[in-house]
């Protein structure tokens, strides 16, 4: 099965998580892709971390890496559909659930420019939260964008190519949502159906302490499977 491991919240807002699940990662053999936030919650600009962004350049070497969002906060609007965005899903995370085109648009030019700035590339864009206003799409195919993922699928937006796969993440924000995603997780590794699968590791995980373990096991069962990148997960 292909299976394609990725770091969110990549921020100088959580360096000493992103260095501890980097280490779990490669004590496997494993490369994730990094997902880098560039403003994280407007109180961490890459610019004001330049020994961070030194790190991220040197691993962009071997690792892929996305923009993730650009503040990785909503702008929270008022309704029932905003609400559930919001507040169930992504505890106010989902920053592109309810923009115009014309506001997805500013945030992604944004945060290309802030990497190009930083001089580091950029091999797609996953919203935070896998979560897209309809615009975002129109946004990314616009702009020849090579990789996009939501929850159910991954996707070329350049081409429109498009598959479906699994995300195996720990909601680690309540404990409840987190044994659910855990068994989840288990269950997806069991079965081990034969679908691409994107196994997505979250800097808050580390602060539910049993989940420690199940990222470990996750990890290890990542690594008997065919590791891929974005592009190996988008080709037939
Ligand atoms: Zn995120």
């Amino acid at each position: 099965m292909r299976v394609h491991v990725s770091i969110h919240d990549v921020s100088p807002a959580y360096e000493g998580e992103v260095i501890h699940l980097l280490d779990l990662c490669h004590a496997r053999g494993i490369k994730p892709a990094l997902l880098v936030v560039p403003n994280f919650h407007g109180r961490a600009p890459l610019p004001d971390a330049p020994a961070f962004v030194d790190s991220v350049r040197s691993l962009s070497a071997s690792h892929e890496l996305f923009l993730h969002g650009y503040y990785h906060r909503s702008t929270a609007r008022e309704g029932v559909r905003a609400f559930v965005d919001q507040r169930i899903v992504s505890a106010g995370e989902a920053e592109f659930s309810n923009l115009t085109i014309g506001e997805c648009a500013e945030l992604v030019n944004a945060g290309t420019e802030m990497m190009r700035e930083l001089g580091l590339r950029i091999d797609g864009f996953v919203p935070p939260a896998w979560t897209m206003a309809h615009g975002l799409l129109e946004v990314l195919t616009a702009r020849g964008c090579e990789y996009t993922e939501d929850h159910l699928t991954v996707r070329r937006p350049k081409t429109g190519e498009t598959w479906p796969s699994l995300v195996v993440n720990f909601a680690s924000r309540s404990r409840t949502r987190a044994l659910t995603t855990t068994l989840f997780s288990r269950l997806s590794m069991m079965l081990s159906l034969d679908v691409r699968t994107r196994v997505a590791l979250h800097p808050t995980d580390l602060r539910v302490p049993f989940l420690h373990g199940e990222i470990a096991r996750l990890l290890d069962w990542a690594k008997t499977q065919e590791l891929s990148t974005a592009a190996q997960l988008l080709s037939a």
